[in-house]
């Protein structure tokens, strides 16, 4: 099996997850190249072939160009399996390739479970197993679920390619820039993070003062930032901010994949949920079943203590 990963780029400059696609190859097995539209400083190391696009030629982001990049990169390959990270720039391009090579697309996968894709389904609460029955596939990794181990050492073979068609339609605006994040949940050492659990708005001051005793940051689930509790730079999962604090309290938190995402590197994880199976139990190092609410303001009161 033959698979092509798509690195992809920022203002020039390479996305820091893009070493997760090298993971994600080493999890799936059998040989691999690489492709982006972009220089190669910055990349990853590995061996193999790697695939460069200049980005003057084929547009900072141009889709019709990019995907007659990744096609004609997958055509010299004859690429099996063709894959992108989950971001935004996954989302836009894989469907166009697989829609060009009549292939199977999966999105959002998390796992590898005998030799068939496990993805994230119903808003992240389930997990389907699938296969793709067509010869080539497409798919996209969820940011977070394939941590790279070791770094594979090696110097890529570079091949130029150039674009094949005057294809496009897009002009590239720009970026635009995103809220300021005065919170750096990635540099703190102890993050505790409210969840829908915590059941509303004038429950979160006590998370907050649990988080500054623990001399830490307050985090929170996508569900209590959408509810205006907690702003959106205090965000954790894939959609918000990635964390890999010594301590991780989840309070009130399920534990669905998008979450999940953001915080299951963390060294030691707490969760306090009043559902012993909830998903968060499968990452926890401990998991309090107790109502949230009289925990913390226990806990609160013996760490004033
Ligand atoms: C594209 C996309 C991106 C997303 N990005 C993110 C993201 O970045 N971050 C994120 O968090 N989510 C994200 N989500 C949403 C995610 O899928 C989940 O819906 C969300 O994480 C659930 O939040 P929650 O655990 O707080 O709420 P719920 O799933 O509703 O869980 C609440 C938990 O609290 C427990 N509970 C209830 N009452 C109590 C109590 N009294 N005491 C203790 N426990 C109690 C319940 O047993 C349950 O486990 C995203 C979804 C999509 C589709």
């Amino acid at each position: 099996m033959k698979t092509l990963l798509v690195f992809e780029y920022r203002r020039g400059v390479p996305a820091e997850t893009n070493p997760e696609l090298l993971a994600f190859a080493a999890a799936l097995g059998g040989e691999f190249a690489c492709a982006a539209v972009g220089g190669e400083a910055g990349l990853p190391a590995f061996p193999g072939r790697l695939y460069l696009g200049e980005p003057a030629q084929f547009g900072e982001y141009d889709p019709a160009l990019h995907a007659d990049f990744v096609l004609q990169a997958a055509k010299k390959e004859a690429a099996d399996r063709i894959v992108f990270l989950h971001s935004s720039y996954g989302w836009d391009l894989a469907p166009r390739v697989a829609a060009r090579l009549k292939a199977a697309q999966i999105s959002n996968i998390t796992g590898i479970v005998d030799a068939r894709f496990e993805a994230a389904c119903c808003n992240g609460k389930m997990r389907r197993l699938v296969r793709p029955t067509t010869a080539q596939a497409v798919l996209t990794i969820q940011e977070g679920a394939f941590p790279l181990g070791e770094t594979p050492a090696g110097t890529p073979a570079v091949e130029k390619l150039e674009p094949s068609a005057a294809v496009g339609g897009v002009e590239f605006a720009g970026y635009e820039e995103p809220e300021a994040r005065e919170v750096n949940l990635a540099k703190a050492e102890v993050v505790v993070s409210a969840g829908r659990g915590v059941g509303k708005k004038d429950n979160i001051a006590a998370i907050a003062e649990l988080a500054g005793l623990l001399k830490g940051e307050m985090g929170a689930s996508r569900p209590v930032v959408d509810a205006g509790w907690v702003s959106h730079n205090r965000q954790v999962g894939a959609t918000g901010q990635m964390v890999s604090p010594k301590l991780y309290v989840a309070c009130g938190i399920s534990g669905a994949i998008h979450h999940l995402a953001g915080m299951r590197n963390s060294d030691f994880i707490v969760a306090i949920n009043t559902d012993k199976d909830a998903p968060i139990s499968e990452v926890a190092d401990v998991l309090v079943v107790a109502d949230v609410m009289p925990f913390v303001a226990a806990l609160n009161e013996k760490l004033k203590e």
